[in-house]
Parts: C-alpha cells; structure tokens; sequence
C-alpha cells in the first residue's frame, strides 16, 4: 500500500484504488491510498505552518534541496521510466525522456534558487529609494493530470519549492505511482517537516478543500478545460482572499505544411508531433493543415509511414505508440473516430481498437488519420486527446493561416517550410503560445516558458525563469533613510 505523505508522515487514508497497467489490465501496479477531506485539511495546515521556515533557509539550501531530487531522478532514471511505462502506457524511450525531463527541471530550478533578485530605483521623492523585490506567495496547491505523470509535476513542484513555497500535490487519479515516488523523493531532501505534502485521490472530492481552503493562496492547474474552469470559480468565488491561479488546459493544435515544405521533414514532423505518446499531449499536432500542391504527396507519405507505427505493450523492445491510456479515453477516441467518419471524413489509415496485445488485455488503438475533413467537423474543433489527426486541404498559405488560426484553443502551433519569409510571417501571425517552424508542435525545452492563449491557458508562463511570475509576489518598498 502506498500512502500520502501528510505533515511528514506516511498515512493511510479514507479508502485505496489499484492502478492498473493499460497495456495489460490483469497487472495491479500498486495499491494507493485516496485521502480524506480532513486529511487534505491537514496538509494545508502543515504546509502553512512550514512555509515560513522553509523561506527563512538560505537560497543555498533550497538550492541544494531541489539539485539533490534531480540528481536522484537522474540516478533512476531507468526504473522510473519503467514505472511510469506501466503505469500510463507511454512507450519506453519517451518515458525515459520524460524522467530526464523532470530530472533537467529540478536542475534548473536549484539555479534559479540562487538568482532570486529584485531592482533599485531611485523615488520622485528626495531621499528616498524604491526597492522591488520577489516573496513567496505561500501554500501553493498543485493539481496535475495524467499525461506526464513526472514531467508537469516537476514543471510546478520545482519552481514553487525554488521560490520558497510550501506545497499541497494532488496527482490525477490514473497515476499516483510517479507521483508517489516522486513525493518519496523529495520526502528525503531535508525540506523543513510539512513542506511538501502529497494529497492522493479525486478531484472532484478533495478539489473543495484544495482550491477553497483559507490557507491556500494559489493554485496551479493542468488539465481539462472544464475542470479549469471550476478551479478559477474556486479561486475567486471561494469565501475570504481569493487564490492566485494560473491554468494550463487543452490545445487543438495546427501544423501548417506549405507548398515548398521538404516533405520528408513535414511528414516525420506530423508523424511525431500528432501520435507519439499515443497522441495523449495538450501539444499534439491534431490537425494537419496541407496546402494544395503538395497535399496528395503529403497524404501519401503519411499513410506510408503510418505503417512503422508499431503498437504494443508501452514497455516492449520495438513499440512506438503504446496503449491508450484507460477504457474511458479509449471509448472518448473512437466514438469521434465514429463521429469523423458520419460527418463525411475519410478514414485513411488506422482507427481500429485491438483488444489485446500478444495476449495481453488492453487499451490499445491504432493511429488514425482523417483525410477529406473541414474545419467545421467536430474532429477539427473539440480536443480529442488520442492518436487521432486530420488533414484539411486549403488552397495557399493565406487561406492555412486563417484555419490554424480558426480555434477556441492556443496552445503550440506549427509550420513546415523552406522559405524564411513564409517562417517569418506563420512565427509572428499564429495565435499561439509556442511556434515552431519545422518541428513538431509537441516537445520543449525545461528552460523557457511554455503556455498557450485563447483557451488553451490562463494566467502566467511556467518554466523558465518566466515561472517567478506565478511563484512570487512582488513587494514595492520605499525607504527614507
Ligand atoms: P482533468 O481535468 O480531468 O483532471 C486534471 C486534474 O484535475 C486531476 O488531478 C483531477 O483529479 C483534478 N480534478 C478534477 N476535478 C476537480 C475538481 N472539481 N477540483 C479540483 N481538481 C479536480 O484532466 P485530465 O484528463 O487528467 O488531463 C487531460 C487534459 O489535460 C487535456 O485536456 C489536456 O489537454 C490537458 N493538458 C494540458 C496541458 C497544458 O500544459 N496545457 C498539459 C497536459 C495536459
């Protein structure tokens, strides 16, 4: 049984759920405790309680503290990358590149440690000086999903802990296993008791205690757009000072593949960036916008392509896309690959579930590609959130600009071209917070800020050094010596 770590201690809680492996069902990675609301109380309490002597250490020390969790994810590398394999069914390499990630995050966030600063002005006033500087905003709770189970954590753990926060985590339901060995990680640093405190169970339960609770006083959250929208309800509506918050929720996002694209590069681009991680990222490429003159070669080479698509157990030699992630995202996959194909789209390779895999039962699907498809189709408008991606037809670049652009969302977007001024002008027309130009639209660096606009996020960047925005609060001080 795993437990929650509460105000420095390991407890059981109100009940426990198995975590189930999707690439073979009959296998329980582990029981893990569901906690109380009393206990969620209780870890607001602690956290508010510790986070005054967890600022008071010097910038060295929290320094030292978060260089030490990123050395260890380094060190395990390998078995952490198996865990989270089996526990969400990404395929290995990728697994393995998401624990470098959260690994790369600590790192960077022991630097930024040190480099809290402030400025000095002089005042309008004789004598006087202004000094800004940077505090801690106090008991951050941090709500993350299941997609990257190690990686988002790390992206808001990090820097809440870097700036002198205390912390209440609550890990999606589907995988508490990187979530609790992460927590047992840095339940080893040496952060003052109560700093750190993980909250395991449903959202729907503890989200009351966590998002309303007085002792909190901001609230970073990825996931659903939905449920984003209940968390800024929360944050402002709840009794007493609101929550300051910040949101990072669904995308649906272009790549753009122009004319004079070198199609090798398109293709192996949308190949990624639209299936990898079973398609199971806020930045997969969803919708593949192809320009006419090079549309048919484009298709082609996709469907050729597809076919390396190995599918498979997520922790077996040779899978590339490995199994969806539960039986409820599944049948959310296939009944718009139902809807795709009522609204008139062509279904040109894959869509089909595989109940099993090598005799194992599982969530397994195989990539879909929609050819023939509108902007208007559901399958161009909602997340879907699987390894499922439409091509849509326009007739030049002016026409590509304004479909990629035609979106509620806004998160990462997309362009594949060999001419500097087509690069030059997607870069600074797509609505979107991440641009890239012959890259995939999913996989970023740990340095720089990562968000999205319109209604893909709301609130300040994470990561970087942009991340101080939401993790500070800036003190404006006069001095009149
Ligand atoms: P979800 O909204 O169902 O759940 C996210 C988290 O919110 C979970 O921990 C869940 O327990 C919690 N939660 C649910 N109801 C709650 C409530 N009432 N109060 C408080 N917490 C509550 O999302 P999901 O299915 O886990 O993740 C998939 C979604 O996440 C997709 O829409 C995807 O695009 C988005 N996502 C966005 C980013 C980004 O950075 N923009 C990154 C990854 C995933």
């Amino acid at each position: 049984m795993h437990h929650n770590f509460i105000a420095g201690e390991w407890l059981a809680g109100a009940d426990a759920a198995a975590n189930i492996n999707p690439s073979d069902t009959r296998d329980i990675v582990g029981q893990y405790a569901r906690a109380s609301q009393a206990q969620a109380r209780t870890a607001v309490a602690a956290a508010a309680a510790a986070q005054p002597r967890w600022a008071a250490l010097t910038p060295m020390q929290r320094s030292e503290a978060l260089d030490h969790i990123g050395s260890e994810l380094l060190a395990r590398q390998g078995e952490l990358a198996d865990l989270l394999a089996r526990e969400e069914g990404k395929a290995l390499p990728d697994a393995a590149g998401e624990v470098l990630r959260a690994a790369h995050i600590f790192k960077f966030f022991a630097g930024e440690a040190l480099r809290v600063g402030g400025e000095l002005l002089g005042s309008t006033r004789a004598n006087m000086t202004v000094e800004i500087s940077r505090e801690p905003v106090g008991v951050v709770t941090i709500i993350t999903p299941w997609n990257f189970p190690l990686a988002i954590p790390a992206w808001k753990i990090a820097p809440a802990l870097a700036y002198g926060n205390a912390v209440v985590f609550k890990p999606a339901e589907l995988v508490p296993g990187c979530a609790w060995a992460l927590a047992e990680i840095i339940s080893r640093a040496g952060l003052p008791t109560g700093t750190f405190n993980l909250v395991m169970g449903r959202g729907r339960e503890l989200g009351g205690v966590l998002l309303e609770d007085p002792g909190v006083q901001a609230i970073t959250f990825t996931g659903s757009e939905s449920t984003g929208r209940k968390v800024a309800q929360s944050a402002v509506g709840r009794p007493g000072a609101m929550a300051k918050f910040q949101l990072e929720m669904g995308g649906k996002n272009p790549l753009v593949v122009l004319d004079d694209a070198d199609i090798e590069q398109a293709v192996a681009c949308a190949i990624n960036g639209a299936f990898y991680s079973t398609g199971q990222r806020c930045t997969a490429s969803s919708r593949l916008i192809v320009t006419d003159a090079i549309h048919d070669r484009f298709v082609a080479g996709m469907v050729d392509a597809m076919k390396n698509l190995v599918v498979g157990d997520a922790r077996a030699p040779g899978t590339v896309i490995g199994p969806v992630v539960d039986q409820s995202q599944l049948e959310q996959d296939l009944r718009y690959i139902g809807l795709g194909t009522q609204e008139g789209a062509k279904l040109a390779s894959g869509g089909n579930a595989m109940e099993q895999w090598n005799g194992q039962p599982g969530f397994y699907l195989q990539p879909a590609l929609f050819t023939e498809t509108t902007p208007a189709m559901t399958i161009n408008r909602e997340e879907i959130f699987g390894p499922v991606a439409s091509v849509i037809r326009v007739k030049d670049a002016d026409e590509a600009l304004k479909v990629a652009n035609d979106t509620p969302f806004g998160l990462s977007a997309g362009v594949v071209t060999q001419s500097l001024k087509n690069a030059a002008r997607f870069k600074r027309e797509l609505q979107a917070g991440m641009v890239m130009v012959n890259a995939p639209t999913a996989g970023v660096d740990p340095h720089v800020p990562f968000g999205g606009r319109k209604g893909s996020s709301h609130g300040p960047r994470e990561q970087g050094r942009y991340a101080a925005e939401f993790f500070t609060t800036v003190k404006t001080a006069y001095v009149n010596p």
